[in-house]
C-alpha cells in the first residue's frame, strides 16, 4: 500500500471532509467550510446520524470506544480515553458510541462485551480489543494506527 500525502479529516463541527495534507496535520488545521478546528484534542461523540461522515468518510483512522453508562470498567476506562484523545491526534481520531443510545449501530458492530475499542479506517475494522486498558498498553495498541 502506498502511502498517501493527504488525508479526508471529517470536521466535528460541520461534518465536511477536509482533504489535509499529512505534512499539515500537526499544524492545528481548520475546516474549509465552517473554518473551525479539525482537531478538539478530545474524544468526539458518534451516532447514527454522523457515523457515515466521521467513521466511513473518514480517511483518518478513528479508534471507536462502545461503552455504557451502567457500566463500570467503561467509566473507568473514560480518563483514559479522554486523556489519550490529545496524545494520539492528529494521525488518529477517538470517537466515543453509547451503545445503550445507539443498539443498531452496537449490533451492526457486533458488540458482545463492553468496553469494546475498534479501530477503523473508512469503515473497515483494523482490529478491536475489550476491556479498560491502563493508559500505556491503549496507547501502545492505538498509536500502531495512527498515520502521518
Ligand atoms: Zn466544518
Amino acid at each position: 500500500m502506498n502511502t498517501p500525502n493527504a488525508l479526508i479529516v471529517p470536521c466535528p463541527h460541520c461534518h465536511a471532509g477536509n482533504r489535509v495534507p499529512l505534512a499539515r496535520l500537526g499544524q492545528s488545521p481548520v475546516c474549509g467550510r465552517c473554518k473551525q478546528p479539525l482537531y478538539l484534542a478530545q474524544p468526539l461523540t458518534v451516532t447514527a446520524a454522523n457515523w457515515a461522515a466521521l467513521v466511513l468518510k473518514s480517511e483518518l483512522p478513528v479508534i471507536v470506544d462502545c461503552w455504557a453508562a451502567w457500566c463500570g470498567p467503561c467509566r473507568q476506562f473514560a480518563p483514559t480515553f479522554a486523556a489519550a484523545a490529545a496524545r494520539l491526534e492528529p494521525g488518529l481520531r477517538l470517537l466515543k458510541l453509547d451503545t445503550e443510545a445507539e443498539p443498531a449501530l452496537a449490533g451492526q458492530l457486533g458488540i458482545r462485551s463492553i468496553p469494546t475499542l475498534i479501530a477503523l479506517q473508512q469503515g473497515r475494522e483494523l482490529d478491536r480489543i475489550s476491556g479498560a486498558l491502563p493508559l500505556p498498553q491503549f496507547l501502545q495498541w492505538a498509536q500502531s494506527f495512527r498515520v502521518g
